[in-house]
């Protein structure tokens, strides 16, 4: 199971994407999120709307949900391309199509519906899904409290085959009480992380995030993260490496995770 961090950015990055990522299994690939930009961040890993065959939505935000757009028309007038797997909760993919559908309902001759470019998988409440052998579950996150009540926004646990575990709580809140048991349950984390002077409330900020027990920093990878981490790379990563973290993950940056044991380590377990 493969990572590629297409981009690692906040919603209005200049000097990096927004943060979305490609998971690799088996020679396909799943998506989490289509911000705005991300036909560019696509293109610039050599990839295009072509290689996505399956794509998962967290929330409704526009670095989440703006380049949906993109890859429904672009795969609805390829008439190579295989239609699009969709994953995404049952309310959220209500609220998603209310955002997306004045683009998209009207085709020239037909009225369009979601369905019309993705094949739809939508989750119920508590639910799960599974996508080539890894295990789903969508966890909700608290990004943003109305006077009553939370947007949805649903991370995910994913399970490998192998049982390793990795926790993406998508954009939220600084909730350690709410997130602690999964924390300890996962191998990894990729974990929203603000780093901007001036807190926006709605996301984890690096100095709630310093807080953490060592045991959960240890195993937690920072995205989400504003320009002012790329014009100070090396002082960000030393920090972060300093308070316990694994550092901040590159545009660009990979992970495999399950990793097949390379044939150098097999030669020598066979002299050991
Ligand atoms: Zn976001
Ligand atoms: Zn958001």
């Amino acid at each position: 199971m493969k990572f590629t961090f297409v981009g690692t950015g906040s919603a209005f990055c200049l000097k990096n994407f927004q943060c979305n990522i490609l998971i690799e299994n088996e020679d396909k690939k799943l998506l989490i999120d289509a911000g705005g930009d991300i036909r560019f961040a696509l293109n610039e890993q050599q990839l295009s709307y072509k290689d996505v065959d399956a794509l998962y939505i967290t929330h409704p935000h526009q670095d989440h949900i703006g380049g949906i757009e993109y890859l429904a028309l672009t795969s609805y007038f390829d008439p190579g391309k295989s239609p699009i797997e969709y994953y995404g909760h049952r309310g959220l993919t209500n609220d998603v199509w209310t955002a997306i559908s004045p683009g998209l309902a009207t085709l020239q001759g037909i009225t369009a519906s979601f369905g019309t470019f993705f094949n739809m998988n939508i989750i119920k409440e508590n639910g799960e899904f599974s996508w080539q052998s890894i295990r789903f579950e969508l966890i909700q996150s608290v990004h943003i409290m109305n006077k009553y009540s939370i947007m949805p926004s649903f991370g995910l646990m994913m399970t490998t085959e192998k049982g390793t575990k990795v926790y993406y709580p998508s954009d939220t809140q600084f909730a350690p009480n709410q997130m602690k048991d999964f924390y300890r349950e996962s191998d990894i984390i990729f974990h929203d992380c603000e780093t901007s002077p001036f807190w926006s409330q709605v996301h984890s900020h690096y100095e709630e995030l310093k807080t953490l027990d060592k045991e959960h920093k240890s195993k937690m990878w920072l995205l989400h993260y504003q320009d002012n981490v790329v014009e100070d790379w090396e002082g960000w990563n030393q920090k972060a490496r300093e308070d316990g973290f694994l550092g901040f993950l590159k545009k660009g940056q990979v992970i495999e995770v399950d990793e097949k044991a390379k044939p150098s380590q097999l030669e020598t377990k066979k002299g050991a």
